[in-house]
């Protein structure tokens, strides 16, 4: 099934590509059964099942509720190390418009982001390593629920995970359509950036819009909030920094109703940044403007201001290892280095701000669908599966290698 357009090497890679029909077939049963944010219950069984067949040494399950932990310890373990690996479970609610014998059993539920795959990917990895052992230390393989906005990461984390595994460094991968199959990015510093969710509440006074002077306006108020907010960006934020003011979502008013006005409104949105000082910035100035401008027309508006994720920042010296682990897998001209940042989220950044460790993009391109992450026709790539595992069982044998003989 190896895709011959491009080429991966090393002994990891040809074991695992051995058993690609397996994982193939597990990704596409995932794929056919999705389950939201800490509902992964027909997922972890899999993923039990899957990792005793694998033969490792131990299975931790319910770390975060519907999380797994699975151990392998190398053949040596006299360096004491131990090192994690990540993949996301959980699958996004939306109907999935794909035709394929694999698609979603389920109605209004699909992976969409190919957290199928990710799952699938460490399985086989944890089969490759069981099976070798080729390491020096304990491989800790977590199978995360919830990333999907339930922040299942923190949660697992809440729940001991690093206390109970105390791991010195921890790596995560996520496809990339937008990148070629058998390709992977990473840079040094900003993967993804902080999702913050904001709420603006504006109370006014309803009335007779034919006697609109009676009343406090609060569609207009609304308008000139939304127009004022795209001021932050474009005059506040450094033009050499990065942020996104995102109102996308408007309520007021009731549209069987044209000749009344509404005495509250409520916009909802995102604001996304890298840099702690300018997240800090922007909500400040949203707070100011949303009163300022309220208080001019004689409304009121409130901010509620809520930091979801935080920015997935790579630790340096784990993201150069992990691109040098990339190229020995991959070649030089299949990794990208110097990755430009996404302004997406990642639920990963929660174990990166504890632990040392690098998030990695593996290229996947767009399949037949054409389609990007979080489209009702995407669907993971299975050809880069074996590439994904060896990926990740390649971090492990060189974190920790064997002690020269
Ligand atoms: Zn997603
Ligand atoms: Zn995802």
């Amino acid at each position: 099934m190896h895709n011959p357009r491009w080429k991966a090497g090393g002994r990891a890679f040809a074991h695992i590509a051995q058993f690609h029909p397996e994982l193939t077939a597990l990704r596409r049963d995932l794929h056919a059964h999705p389950e939201l944010g800490f509902e992964e219950l027909y997922t972890g069984r899999r993923v039990k099942e899957a990792l005793q067949l694998c033969g490792v040494d131990e299975i931790h399950e319910g770390i975060g509720r519907t999380g797994l932990v699975a151990v392998v310890r190398g053949r040596s373990q006299s360096s004491g190390s131990m090192v994690g690996l990540r993949a996301d479970m959980d699958a996004l609610p939306i109907a999935e418009h794909n035709d394929f014998s694999w698609k979603s059993c389920k109605q209004g539920l699909m992976h969409g982001c190919g957290h199928d795959g990710h799952t699938a990917m460490l399985v086989g990895a944890a089969r490759y390593l069981a099976e070798t052992r080729n390491f020096d230390g304990t491989a800790v393989l977590i199978f995360q629920p919830g990333e999907e906005g339930f922040a299942g990461a923190r949660v697992m984390m809440e729940d001991g995970l690093f206390d109970r595994f105390p791991v010195q460094s921890v790596f995560a991968m996520h496809n990339w359509p937008a990148m070629k199959p058998g390709t992977v990015g990473i840079n040094t510093g900003p993967m993804m950036a902080a999702a913050d969710r904001i709420t603006i509440e504006i109370t006014g006074r309803g009335g007779h819009g034919a006697h609109a002077y009676q009343t406090v306006d609060v569609v207009l108020v609304a308008a000139h909030i939304i127009t004022a907010a795209q001021s932050i960006v474009s005059r506040n934020v450094r033009p050499i920094e990065s942020a996104v003011v995102s109102l996308c979502a408007i309520q007021a008013g009731d549209l069987g109703a044209f000749s009344v006005l509404p005495g509250t409104a409520t916009l909802v949105g995102t604001v996304r940044t890298f840099d702690p000082a300018v997240q800090e910035m922007v909500e400040q100035r949203l707070k100011e403007l949303c009163s300022a401008i309220a208080l001019g027309f004689g409304a009121t508006a409130t901010l509620h201001y809520e930091r979801m994720y935080p920015a997935t920042i790579n630790t340096e010296s784990e993201a150069v290892f992990a691109a040098d682990v990339a190229e020995s897998l991959v070649g030089a001209d299949h990794v990208v280095r110097d990755l430009e940042p996404s302004m997406g989220a990642e639920d990963f950044s929660f174990m990166l701000q504890t632990k040392p460790g690098a998030y990695l993009r593996l290229g996947q391109g767009t399949g037949a669908s054409g389609s990007a992450l979080h489209n009702s026709r995407y669907d993971f790539n299975d050809e880069i599966l074996p590439l994904g595992s060896a990926l990740h069982a390649s971090l492990i044998e060189q974190a920790m290698p064997l002690p020269m003989p």
